[in-house]
């Protein structure tokens, strides 16, 4: 899934966006979804309380977060790292439930540099609407990993909301990793 980093770093200009976006996406067959929530419910409990791991794309459940994959990522591998409870701020949470947030955010960053050989990650939390929560009554966070010459890249996914097909091929290279591997 690695694009070829010597082709796209000699091109400028007005085609550079466009070239780069075919060869670093052309692997995964993109389509573009309707993003559709649910009307009164909250995404991540409905995840948190089923046990319909691959279907809700869910990777990892601990003591007190589990891990699921972005529907709508930014970049391939995209995570997200939610409590079970239903909590809007970090303050809320408890103490185990805050080591295990970030507990687990570092766990995740390092098996997708294994797996993905991202070559480095934005992590974060958007917390209240104002700053850009898309859940915003449901804390989580964010693990994406980024890939060296990817950032002209990024707003365009950003905006477009883009979503590869194979998200359930990633889902089924990642799933064993992040189950089989502790801590
Ligand atoms: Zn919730």
């Amino acid at each position: 899934m690695r694009r070829d980093n010597r082709q796209t770093q000699t091109l400028t200009g007005s085609n550079r966006g466009v070239y780069e976006m075919d060869t670093l996406w052309a692997p995964w067959r993109m389509a573009y979804v309707k993003k559709v929530a649910p009307v009164g419910s909250c995404l991540f409990c409905e995840t948190g309380g089923n046990e319909q791991d691959e279907q809700s794309l869910v990777l990892y459940r601990s003591s007190f977060v589990f891990i699921q994959m972005n529907l709508y990522p930014y970049n391939p591998g995209h995570l997200m790292i939610a409590p079970y409870r239903h909590v809007a701020t970090l303050w809320e949470l408890s103490s185990d439930e805050q080591h295990e947030l970030i507990r687990q955010t570092a766990r995740s960053a390092s098996l997708l540099q294994q797996t993905m050989n991202a070559d480095g990650f934005n992590m974060g939390i958007n917390q209240g609407k104002a700053a850009g929560a898309g859940v915003e009554h449901h804390l989580h966070a964010h693990i994406v990993p980024r890939w060296s010459g990817d950032t002209n890249f990024m707003p365009v996914v950003a905006e477009t909301k883009v979503i590869p097909e194979d998200l359930t091929v990633t889902y089924q290279k990642l799933a064993p990793v992040f189950s089989k591997t502790l801590r």
